[in-house]
């Protein structure tokens, strides 16, 4: 059977990996397609899809989105998007923008208690990159401030620590419009790392539909099989195709592999032929 993963990450934001690498790697892996969908970018696109014709893996173009709803924070995947759409150009510059702000608030706060990481630092460690907390954590190791990322989520710039500032964001709704109006596919990431009741899971799903969201990620790394098949009855009851993909990101987040997450994913390839019918 021929599986794939339409949720990856590369280089171009936080993964480990270039595009070349992991459209590779995804080779190896005898995937028949993935989608790169790094985080508020498409510039990894144009190498991964030129590798996987090199490789004869497909590669779908993509780009997970992080959206707010009433303080609820959501990830909105576009899939099949356009490379040369000015709209999300515009809004993916303007996101770029509004990080590049944030982190140079975040490195202000980290300076006041006593952490030294500076804006050329972190692009000297990670050229070409969205810069995010996940390389702030990693160069806060490495320079021996804290002795693990996590620590570093722990004490400084977790969402509740005093190092942390808010990044703006699109909505929910702009960001699924967004989507529609490039002519991509717009799929609610993750749905249970919100840690929503079943009944405020089930009306977020409503909002979603209504701003014409089209599929939800039911197969995904950390999902049990009741996880899987409660996102699919949602899914169903719903009106809302489904989506799947491991969430890989290199060696940054051990133990969870490409294709198949912590071992036990299994993406079929009718997941992306129905995506696909539009
Ligand atoms: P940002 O987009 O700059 O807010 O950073 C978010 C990124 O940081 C995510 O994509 C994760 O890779 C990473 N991250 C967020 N929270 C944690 C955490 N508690 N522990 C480790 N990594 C995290
Ligand atoms: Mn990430
Ligand atoms: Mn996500
Ligand atoms: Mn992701």
């Amino acid at each position: 059977m021929k599986n794939i993963d339409l949720h990856t990450h590369s280089r171009a934001s936080d993964g480990t990996l270039s595009p070349t690498e992991l459209v590779e790697y995804a080779a190896q892996k005898r995937l028949a397609a993935i989608a790169l969908t790094d985080h508020d970018t498409l510039d990894g696109i144009k190498e991964a899809k030129a590798a996987g014709e090199r490789f004869g893996i497909r590669v779908i173009s993509g780009a997970e989105f992080s959206a707010v709803y009433e303080n609820i924070s959501l990830h909105i995947i576009g899939l099949f998007l356009p490379e040369d759409s000015a709209e999300i150009n515009e809004r993916l510059a303007y996101l770029k923008n509004a990080r590049l702000t944030r982190n140079e608030k975040m490195l202000k706060n980290l300076a006041e208690e006593g952490i030294d990481i500076t804006m050329e630092e972190l692009k000297t460690a990670f050229p070409d990159r969205i810069i995010s907390r996940a390389h702030m954590a990693q160069l806060m190791q490495q320079k021996g401030y804290v002795g693990s990322k996590n620590e570093a989520f722990d004490r400084y710039i977790g969402d509740r620590c005093r190092a942390y500032v808010h990044k703006e964001s699109l909505t929910p709704q702009e960001t699924i419009r967004l989507i529609k109006n490039a002519g991509g596919v717009a799929v609610w990431a993750h749905p249970l790392l919100c840690k929503l009741s079943d009944k405020n899971l089930k009306k977020m799903t409503g909002i979603l539909k209504g701003y014409g969201l089209d599929a939800i990620e039911a197969y995904y790394s950390s999902h049990t099989p009741s996880d899987t098949k409660y996102v699919k009855t949602i899914a169903q009851q719903y009106g809302l195709k489904l989506s799947g993909g491991s969430d890989f990101h290199g060696s940054i987040k051990p133990g969870l592999d490409l294709g198949t997450g912590y071992g036990k994913l299994e993406v079929p390839y009718e997941v992306l032929e129905r995506l696909e019918m539009r």
